[in-house]
Order: structure tokens, then sequence, then C-alpha cells
């Protein structure tokens, strides 16, 4: 049982860790645990340096390159502060100059010669350790070790070297913090990875269920609570569709079949909607309650609305959902600029009224102008 899920966890577990972009939550909490590391490690680089004075030559190396690590630190801190948007660029600036700078110590002891101090080791093993902690927030979980092996390796291969031109008891010490800081850095990379899952599966959960309290679980488009999320924004017509005689459907017929009208109306609604944003015509179309529904244009279309209307009309006359035929009737108006879309429904809601009144599968369009359906245009 394990052995078969495994395969599906690690596809699942891979797909989740490939998305580039952070969810706000983490962007957020990066930003502050690298101004804190970033603050820390510049305070750690003076200290070090100045605890380095009883050594004249380990004293001036530390200047040079600690005073290199402090001005990367603070032109990062200001990138954060100003720039956060770029975090990737800023992750990879921040990354590559920490590995740079770890190396470049290696590199250094082993041109001079010399004898990795303790107050370096405990310096430059945190720094380290800030690089991988980095490194691991981000990128994916699965690029992390072969990325992480390339700095990892050219250090422990640099200090193999640099402790080889020393006896055992000289280096001990200095080889033991780093063996042992090397293993601690597993740890925090497993946690920061598990946080990171959790975030965004969280996110994900979320969002799922944002999306399915806006469905309808009928038809799968918007649902009322969907439809009114989408009031927020500006829209220029607004229509709504009442089944004719939807009950003798269901009287007659029996409710599954009349699940089935609604289904294909459903259906019907959302390809038209889809069509329509092809045409560069944005349209939200939702079922609004029972057998009605809503349309949505956040332009007018160039042919009218009445028009507009009377093709959604004929289309779903010819449509005959689940074989049976049916009709509508829809009241349309243009959203006047003082009123809210509230306040156009409550028109649209009197002139689908006006429609039925009219003899039902017509179109109402405001101004009280009743469009005679083409139907009995042509009878
Ligand atoms: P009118 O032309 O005046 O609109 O008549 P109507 O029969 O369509 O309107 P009425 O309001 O009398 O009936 C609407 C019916 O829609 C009643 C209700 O049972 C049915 N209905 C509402 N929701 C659903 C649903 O989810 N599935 C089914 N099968 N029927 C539904
Ligand atoms: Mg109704
Ligand atoms: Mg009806």
């Amino acid at each position: 049982m394990v052995f078969q899920s495994l395969p599906v966890r690690l596809r699942a577990w891979s797909s989740l860790q490939r998305q580039w972009k952070d969810p706000p939550k983490i962007h957020s909490a990066k930003r502050r645990i690298y101004a804190i590391c970033l603050i820390m490690a510049s305070m750690a680089l003076v200290v070090t340096t100045f605890l380095s004075q009883t050594d004249v030559r380990i004293f001036q190396l530390n200047l040079i390159v600690n005073s290199f690590g402090v001005i990367l630190s603070l032109i990062a801190l200001l990138l954060l502060w100003r720039w956060h948007l770029w975090m990737r660029i800023i992750e990879v600036l921040i990354v590559t100059g920490i590995f740079s700078y770890t190396i470049l110590w290696d590199a250094m002891y082993l041109r001079f010669n010399l004898l990795p101090n303790r107050e370096f080791v405990i310096t430059y093993q945190p720094v380290f350790l800030l690089g991988a902690v980095i490194l691991s927030l981000m990128v994916p979980q699965r690029a992390l070790l072969p990325l992480l092996s390339v700095p990892f390796f050219t250090h422990v291969v640099l200090s193999r070297l640099l402790l080889s031109h020393f006896i055992w008891g000289e280096v001990h010490s200095a080889r033991l913090i780093t063996e042992l800081s090397t293993l601690i850095t597993l740890i925090p990379l497993t946690l920061i990875g598990e946080y990171q899952r959790a975030v965004i599966l969280a996110e994900q959960a979320a969002q799922s269920i944002h999306k399915l309290a806006e469905t309808d679980s009928l038809t799968g488009i918007l649902n009322r609570r969907g439809l009114m999320s989408q009031f927020g924004q500006e829209f220029a017509v607004v229509a709504l569709l009442d089944i004719d005689h939807f009950k003798s459907i269901n009287d007659t017929y029996g409710h599954e079949q009349g699940d089935a009208v609604l289904q294909g109306v459903g259906e019907y609604l959302h390809g038209w909607a889809s069509a329509d944003l092809s045409s560069h015509q944005s349209v939200q179309v939702g079922r609004w309650g029972g057998e009605e529904f809503l349309v949505l244009l956040r332009q007018c279309p160039a042919e009218g609305i009445a028009v507009w209307a009377e093709r959604l009309r004929a289309g779903l006359e010819r449509l005959c959902p689940s074989g049976l035929a049916i009709t509508v009737s829809i009241g349309v108006a243009v959203k006047l600029s003082e009123e809210s879309v509230t306040q156009t429904l409550r028109r649209v809601d009197k002139l689908m009224y006006q429609a039925k009144f009219g003899g039902r599968n017509r179109v109402a369009v405001a101004g009280g102008v009743s469009q005679q359906s083409a139907l009995e245009v042509t009878q």
C-alpha cells in the first residue's frame, strides 16, 4: 500500500514544489526572515573582525573580506526594503553572495596558509547555513540538494586541502564544528520545506473552498454568491433569463429531467460566455436561483442590447436541452453610471416580468419597449 501510493505522493509533492511564485504569506514571512538574518550576519561579521585583532594577518584579511560581506548585506537589505517584489532576483543575489563569501574565505586561508581561527569558524558556519536556508526557501525541494551540493562540496574540498596543511591536534575543534554545523544545516532545511508545503497546501485548500462556494453544484457555472462577488467590477449590461413554464417540465417529465434541462442551459450559457470572451466581449454567466440565469457584460454589444439578447433567446429556443423544447423570457438593461448593479438588477427583474406578462418567449429592454420574439415575428 505504502509503495503503491509513494509515486502518487511524490508526484503531488513535486507539482506542489514546482510553483515558482510565492504565496503572499510566504513572501512577507521571507522578507522578515531575510532582513533579520542579514542584520545578524552583518553584526557577526563586524564582531568577528574585532575579535581577530590578536593576529595582524588574519585581522587584515577579516577587515577586507568581512567589509565586503557587510556591504553586500546592506545592499541586500536595501533591495529587500525597496524592491521586494523582485524577491527571486534578490534571493539569487543573496545566496550567490553568501556562497562566494564562504568559498572566498576557504581560498584566502588556503592561499596564505593560515589555520582558520575560532571566531572565523563560529561566524563562517552560520553564514553558510543562512545561504542554505535561503536556497531552500527559494527553489523547489527537488532542486535543493543538487544546487546546494555545488557550494557545499567546493567548501568541503577547499577546507580539507587547508586542514591537511596542519597537524591533527591544531585542527581538531575547528573541524568538529565544521562537521557538526554541516549536519545541523539539514534540520532547518527540512523544517522550512515542511512549513512551505503546509502553507501552499492551506492556500490551495482555501482556493478550492472559495471556488466551491461560488459554483453552482448542478450546472457548474457561478451561483448567486459567485455572481454577487462579480458585482464589485464594472458592468455595462445586465440580463436576467427565466425559463418559461419550467414547473410544467418538472411536473410532466420529473425533477431529474428538470435538472438535466437546467444543466443544458448552464452549459449553453457557459459556451456562449466563452465564445464571447474570445471575441473580446467579457461575459459573466451564473445561475441566479431556481430556473433563473444572469448574464453580465463588461461592454455594450455593438449590435445593441436588444438584438444581442434576442440572439441569446433564439439560441436557447433552438437548444432543446435534454431533448425538450424550452423558451426563455429575458429582461435586459444597460447599467446607468449612477446606479449600482443591484439597482440595475431590480430594473431588470421588472423587465423580465414585463416579458412574461407580454406573452413569454421574448426580450424586454429598458424603457418599457418589449421586443417581439423572432418566432412571433415570423409567424
Ligand atoms: P414562469 O414561466 O412564470 O417562469 O413559470 P415557471 O413554471 O417557470 O415558474 P415557477 O416560479 O412557477 O416555477 C419554477 C419552478 O422551478 C419551480 C421549482 O420546482 C423549479 N425548480 C427550481 N429549482 C429547481 C432545480 O434545481 N431543479 C428542478 N428540477 N427544478 C427546480
Ligand atoms: Mg422564476
Ligand atoms: Mg420560469
